[in-house]
């Protein structure tokens, strides 16, 4: 049997149901390396991949095994075996034309220990890290368990899991947050390490500054003797060539000596404009993640836990409300509950729905026009509840479509704003009287249907979250 052969084909498959960054960060430097009775041995290269395949992937793998072996493989283990990078790197191998950029030889140095002389004993700058932003604040949900997965190991095994760790996402969705949650854990893990928390734009400007006063020996000295350097916002360094050619100075630097390296971008590597191709290369070296923005339900336990720290416990319904309201974004999600908060202790009164509805009415997100047609929002209904659009504006009043057909009726009114007889004509040519009472029947049930105030909140999520490709 051709293991090598085997893995390959078992990882074409896997390829095309997982995200590039999250098969190249899980399936880097994997091979099979014994075959048993059914089972294969997958052997990784640190025991935080082992553990995240079996937790997360170990399905897929076995799918895709069973699949490509026509059920000759039928179960996989993971075996922690570093010598599969250095083999790899000596030797290219099959992996290397599915991942193509390897790290440098260099990496394989042995892991350094934090710089033992270092004679500012815990010299962080703590100034510049924000005590709130830890681990024990980050609420961790879908759409960031990875990157807070790898940022935990990054802080663990500085230089040893993943250099460099690049997380990128939209603005306010707690990307400078798990940043310094890094600094904190590894200050608080060896107070001996330097840590270095530093956005793109104070990189550039004190580089600047020290090739103007003719110090830049002091400013390599300063970047370039640390054992964990924090970049925030890199995408910055966008078309900056002296600041590329310094950085990349100082990224080579960090990484041979094994010393961890993270960032973070409000894009890709890739999307970063202007990047010189040898940056470019090396930010795709080790774990790209990204945060995409958080579900209704970690929307909820993030609200409860901010009420906790601000000793303002709010009533499950109004948390709801709040998380229904404000979806795309941790730091305007925080802004509503600070708003909400400091209104009714200024009023000294008890928060109720109304008072809540009223201060989140500018919260509500405007629709872009654009994004959202009518048939649209109609098919994205459909999709929802899986229906043909055909039968939700067909005649037939069955109970099945005629509750989704009003669900429609009433997003179409509230959220693209069309007119009551609009309204009837997108749905299957009705009567302006049906829109009407669609609509007024499902605002009376929001106010105690809580199943169906999910239903609407997700599918406003869909609504705002549709970016056609136009
Ligand atoms: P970004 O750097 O991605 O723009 P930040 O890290 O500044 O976002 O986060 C914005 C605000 O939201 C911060 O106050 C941060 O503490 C908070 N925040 C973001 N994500 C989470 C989370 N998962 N759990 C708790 N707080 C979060
Ligand atoms: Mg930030």
């Amino acid at each position: 049997m051709d293991l090598q052969a085997i893995w390959l084909a078992a990882l074409g498959e896997l390829e095309l149901t997982l995200s590039k960054a999250n098969f190249t960060t899980w399936f880097k430097n994997t091979a099979i390396t014994t075959f048993d009775n059914g089972r294969a041995t997958i052997s990784v290269p640190n025991t935080f991949t082992k553990a995240w395949l079996e937790k997360k992937y170990h399905e897929q793998i076995v799918k895709a095994l069973k699949h490509v072996t026509t059920n000759t493989i039928r179960e996989a283990t993971y075996r922690v075996e570093m010598r599969t990078a250095v083999v790899e790197q000596q030797a290219p191998s099959h992996n290397e034309s599915i991942f193509s950029s390897e790290p440098p030889s260099s990496s394989m140095t042995p892991p350094s220990s934090f710089s033992s002389n270092n004679p500012h004993t815990n010299e962080t700058e703590d100034a510049s890290l924000n005590p709130r932003y830890n681990f024990s604040s980050f609420i961790v949900g879908k759409g960031n368990e990875l990157a807070h997965a790898a940022a935990i190991a990054a802080s663990t095994n500085p230089g040893e899991s993943y250099n460099p760790l690049f997380i990128y996402g939209s603005a306010g969705l707690g990307k400078t947050h798990l940043l310094q949650a890094i600094g904190h854990h590894v200050v608080q893990t060896n107070p001996k390490a330097i840590v270095r928390y530093i956005t793109c734009e104070r990189f550039t400007n004190e580089f600047i500054q020290a090739v103007r006063g003719g110090r830049v020996n002091d400013f390599k000295d300063r970047y370039r003797t640390v054992d964990v350097l924090l970049v925030d916002d890199i995408q910055f360094i966008s078309g900056k060539q002296g600041t590329q050619e310094e950085f990349f100075h100082t990224f080579n630097a960090l990484h041979q000596l094994n010393k961890q390296i993270v960032l973070t971008s409000d894009r890709s590597p890739k999307d970063i404009q202007s990047l010189e191709s040898r940056l470019l290369s090396r930010f795709e070296w080790g774990m790209i993640t990204d945060v995409s923005s958080p579900d209704f339900e970690t929307r909820i336990a993030i609200l409860e836990s901010k009420c906790h720290v601000k000793n303002y416990p709010l009533s499950p319904d109004i948390l709801r409300l709040i998380g229904g309201t404000v979806q795309s974004n941790v730091r305007e999600l925080e802004g509503a509950l600070n708003k909400i908060i400091a209104y009714h202790q200024f009023k000294n009164i008890q928060p109720t729905n109304e008072t809540v509805q009223t201060l989140l009415q500018s919260f509500i997100p405007t629709v872009p026009k654009r994004n959202i047609t009518p048939r649209r929002l109609i098919e994205i209904v459909t999709t929802y509840y899986d229906l043909p659009i055909e039968d939700l504006l067909g005649k037939s009043r069955e109970k099945r479509l005629a509750f989704p057909r009003q669900i429609a009726m009433y997003l179409l009114r509230e959220d693209a704003k069309c007119s009551y007889p609009a309204i009837g004509a997108h749905v299957g040519d009705r009567d302006h009287t049906t829109a009407m009472h669609a609509c007024n029947k499902i605002t009376e049930s929001l106010k105690s249907d809580e199943q169906l105030k999910r239903d609407i909140a997700t599918l406003r999520e869909k609504v705002y979250s549709d970016h056609p490709s136009t």
